[in-house]
């Protein structure tokens, strides 16, 4: 069987190591456009704060181990269309401006996503830089330590801008955050969270600009020097767009199945609408496990889980993919955070009717003084009002609690409710936690509520 797989971020990755696993005698040919091989944005922030010194580490593959494997891998060779019928791929070399065809069995694509520039006058100024894979990694890298950089502007307040904004006011800039919605980090947490973030930014010297909308940027010899919204004008040597993503599809368009906003569709075998192709990752539109409905969520572990499951399905599809809960951490400074399935912020675009608990308390009990380290705890469980399902969670801290929403991940999964967790069996370790694990307390307030 000759397997192709396109894209060598996290889906292609977990893709091509299941087939090696399940099907070592499988010809596999592997396809990145790019110059190098498996970089992982997500490794990005630490390599610009240096704790990462060196790029080209921020991998977990390498051409030289993969070929010793078997893999044939082709970099900076392009997949620029598909003939589904003909089983073919048509190949663009950039290494010789050459082009082929070459045949496939099954054909997995993980053709990921690019930033979506804002499209305003001025978006083509130099400085107006994005934040994903390597090229973006280097030349952001160059300015956390450029001089005449002061002022830094990042467009949009989910993770990857509150990461931009985190790396460049360490480095002592200037850093202003700019979003439409109302609240920063607005579709990660509700505002019991990020009232208190939003005061650690600011006592960090960034500045949030929300509510605004970018109307343009303006520039000087051909660089940006402010960004003008529809409120006010910031002074900017420096442009970091993180305001979302655009799947990487319009080549496919005419070939596969996609959605509105170009994503591809997917069955649970990870199958697209053509048959022996399968697509995984920030590409795909995925089923959200709070709703069962169609979802998009753009996560590396999302990605790995669809890669190998893909991987599984490719002769005999019998392992339908879990449904995503869409689970993510970051810290921001001090405080650490952590947040799976739906918030009051989001439930409404998801249609769900929702109730909430919010509690807060010590992380160990109140006799562990702060200052062997005990701290606040600050989490929020939301359910399905008529039923008790558990729908999402949000947990934040100084302290690193953030586990504990992988166990309300696997609730949402598991169709867990209310009245499951309240008396849930979890450990207590006065160095750990509290006799009564957060998520108890949580769930346990909540039925007195229901
Ligand atoms: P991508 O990572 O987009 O990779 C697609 C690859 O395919 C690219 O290398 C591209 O060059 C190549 N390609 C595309 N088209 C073709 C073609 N036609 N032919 C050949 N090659 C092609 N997620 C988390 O879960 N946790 C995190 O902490 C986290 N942090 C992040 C931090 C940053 C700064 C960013 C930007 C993202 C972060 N993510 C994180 C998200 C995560 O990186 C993505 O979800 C993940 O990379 C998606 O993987 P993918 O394989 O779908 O696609």
């Amino acid at each position: 069987m000759k397997v192709i797989v396109v894209g060598s971020s996290h889906g292609g990755y977990e893709a091509v190591r299941e087939i090696l696993a399940n099907d070592p005698d499988a010809e596999i040919q592997w396809y990145e456009k790019g110059d190098f091989l498996s970089f992982l944005s997500c490794g990005m922030q630490l390599y610009l704060e240096g704790v990462v010194k060196d790029v080209n580490s921020v991998r977990y593959a390498t051409p030289e181990k993969m070929r010793a494997q078997g893999v044939a891998v082709y970099t900076k060779e392009e997949i620029t269309s598909i003939d589904p019928k003909a089983h073919t791929v048509h190949v663009q070399n950039h290494n010789n401006e050459t082009e082929r065809e070459e045949k496939y069995d099954k054909l997995i694509l993980s053709a990921g996503a690019v930033p979506a520039a804002i499209p305003v006058p001025g978006k083509d100024l130099d400085n107006v830089y994005a934040m994903r894979g390597r090229d973006w990694a280097i030349k952001l890298k160059a300015k956390t330590v450029d001089p005449d950089v002061k002022n830094v502007v990042v467009i949009g307040s989910g993770y990857i801008g509150i990461e931009a904004a985190e790396v460049f006011a360490k480095a002592g800039k200037h850093v202003t955050v700019i979003d439409l919605l109302p609240r920063l980090l607005s579709l990660y947490l509700d505002a019991e969270f990020t009232d208190t973030l939003t005061k650690e930014m600011t006592d960090h010297d960034i500045y949030p600009a929300v509510g605004q909308a970018v109307q343009r940027f303006d520039g000087q010899d051909g660089k940006v020097t402010q960004v003008v919204t529809d409120q006010a004008t910031y002074p900017a040597d420096l442009v970091v767009e993180a305001a979302g993503i655009k799947p990487n599809t319009a080549w496919l368009k005419d070939t596969l199945e996609l959605d509105q906003k170009g994503l591809i569709k997917i069955d649970e075998y990870l199958r697209t609408s053509q048959p022996d192709i399968f697509a995984v990752g920030d590409a795909t539109l995925v089923r959200f496990a709070p709703t069962g409905g169609p979802a998009r969520i753009a996560l590396a572990t999302n990605a790995r889980r669809q890669g190998r499951y893909a991987a599984k399905n490719l002769v005999d599809a019998k392992y339908p993919v879990p449904a995503v809960s869409g689970s993510s951490a970051l810290s921001v400074f001090d405080y650490k955070f952590a947040s799976t399935g739906i918030k009051e912020g989001t439930a409404k675009a998801y249609g769900v009717d929702t109730k909430s608990v919010f509690v807060t308390d010590t992380y160990r009990p109140p006799f562990v003084p702060e200052s062997a380290g005990n701290t606040k705890v600050f989490f929020k469980l939301t359910y399905d009002p008529k039923d008790g399902r558990v729908l999402g969670a949000q947990i934040m801290s100084k302290a690193n609690v953030t586990a504990n929403i992988n166990a309300i991940s696997l609730a949402i999964q598991g169709k867990m409710t209310i009245d499951d967790l309240a008396y849930a069996d979890f450990f207590f370790q006065p160095g750990f936690d509290r006799p009564w694990n957060i998520i108890n307390v949580a769930a346990q307030k909540a039925q007195r509520a229901n």
